[in-house]
């Protein structure tokens, strides 16, 4: 297994930084503890600073790991992220039918002892454990190694996963034969939390991969309501981290870019400073959150990513880009770890994830796994087109206009 140095502990400028928000603060400058950016060009320090310990595992994985839901092609962006410092690769069985997987594996063929390799399988609460070891012994020959280091059950969203005995006993075993060391379970849905609670008290789980980002952080959110109407989406989330990080799992965070409207940016991004560095440093700055995952679609991606990595600082610029992606992009937003429209729509159509999937689409620049992913919904939102009662209106608290978002959704999804 790699061993890499570097697990320094951070969080002291975070914690002053919110204790000066609790307060009332909101000049910001040296009595906050935050300082004024030196300003970086886009390609310096764009290298991994920082390797931390995931919760009492032995992983020491790179601060910001490389996220492959979107790889395809050959492996030069793997190999130019290993060259960074990057020794976490994040995949899933799904993830570009399969090509993610084997990409992976055939970049890092012959260097399996200086990375770790995470991987996903999405059970349902009804898989047996030996359809689930099918799926991960198909895993393990993509990637083309004989044991994955984590291996996570995929974007869980029901207490039935989280307990489901046969995935427990699937695990068990697999780990006996050494095929997975850790078991982890991921997720952004709207009763994620119930599931991380059970997840965290059954001691069976020794990971968590979660949607998180700056703006599920009620102090931060706490500030913004004074100029916008805008709360907490899940304020149960950073009291869950705390509890995972006190048992011992290690936590990972991910959709850290709240939604990756990262164009929309591009004015306000001054002397190579940008958006993206900055949503990382507000998530690295958390100290129980180890690390975070990302999509990396290109050398450029890398470079700009990177230089946030090892951040002990949430700086002044950095809080006024965050407050100005909100400005811009709130009110198209829909939340990670929210349903609260969903029981309005007699239909059942899939809000949350019919919006996740046009986030895909459109932000994420993820065109086919987003048509993809959606025609694999129960219930998309087909039905939006002919609906005139549109009882999903006014459901949405942080007033979204559901229905036009999701009549949107289905024509920029749906396989015409
Ligand atoms: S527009 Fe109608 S069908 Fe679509 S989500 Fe709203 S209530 Fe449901
Ligand atoms: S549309 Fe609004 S209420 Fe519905 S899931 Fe998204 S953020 Fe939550």
């Amino acid at each position: 297994m790699p061993s890499l140095d570097g697990d320094k502990s951070v969080g002291v400028e975070r914690r002053t930084f919110l204790q000066q928000l609790a307060l009332g603060g909101v000049a910001l400058g040296a009595a906050s503890g935050l300082t004024a950016a030196a300003p970086e060009t886009l390609h310096a320090a764009a290298a991994i600073k920082r390797h931390k310990r995931l919760g009492t595992t032995d992983i020491r994985m790179a601060d910001i790991s490389f996220g492959g839901s979107r790889l395809r092609g050959d492996g030069n962006l793997v190999y130019y992220a290993l060259d960074k410092g990057i020794n976490y690769f994040d995949t899933a069985e799904s993830y570009t039918g399969g090509n993610s997987e084997t990409i992976i594996g055939q970049a890092l063929q012959g260097k399996r002892d200086q990375v770790y390799i995470a991987s996903k399988g999405g059970f349902g609460p009804h898989v047996r454990q030996g359809q689930m070891m099918h799926t991960l012994e198909g895993s393990l020959r993509r990637l083309r190694t004989d044991y994955i280091d984590v291996y996570f059950t995929h974007a869980v969203n029901d207490l039935r996963r989280v307990q489901n005995p046969e995935f427990h006993a699937f695990t068990e075993r697999a780990k006996e034969q050494g095929k997975i060391r850790y078991v982890g379970l991921s997720g952004h849905g709207g009763r994620l939390i119930e599931c991380l609670d059970a997840a965290i008290d059954s001691g069976k789980f020794d990971v968590m991969l979660v949607a998180y980002n700056f703006g599920q952080d009620p102090s931060f959110v706490q500030r913004l309501t004074r100029r916008f109407d805008f709360i907490a989406v899940n304020p149960d989330l950073p009291r869950v981290l705390r509890k995972a990080k006190a048992a011992g799992m290690g936590v990972i965070a991910m959709k850290t870019l709240r939604g990756a409207k990262l164009n929309d940016m591009e004015p306000y991004q001054k002397d190579g400073a940008t958006f993206s560095q900055a949503a990382f440093r507000w998530v690295l700055t958390n100290d129980d959150v180890d690390a975070l995952i990302v999509t990396m679609r290109s050398p450029r991606d890398i470079d700009e990513f990177l230089v946030a990595s090892g951040g002990t600082k949430v700086t002044r610029r950095d809080v006024d880009l965050l407050e100005r992606y909100v400005t811009l992009n709130d009110g198209t937003y829909c939340r990670p770890l929210c349903d609260a429209c969903e029981s309005s729509c007699p239909e059942n159509v899939q809000i949350a994830d019919v919006l996740r999937h046009k986030m895909y689409f459109e932000d994420y620049g993820a065109e086919r796994m987003a048509m993809e992913g959606y025609a694999k919904l129960a219930h998309n939102a087909a039905a939006c087109a002919e609906c005139t009662h549109q009882r999903c209106l006014g459901s949405c608290p942080y007033g979204l206009s559901v229905p036009e978002l999701t009549r949107q959704a289905h024509r920029l999804l749906h396989w015409g």
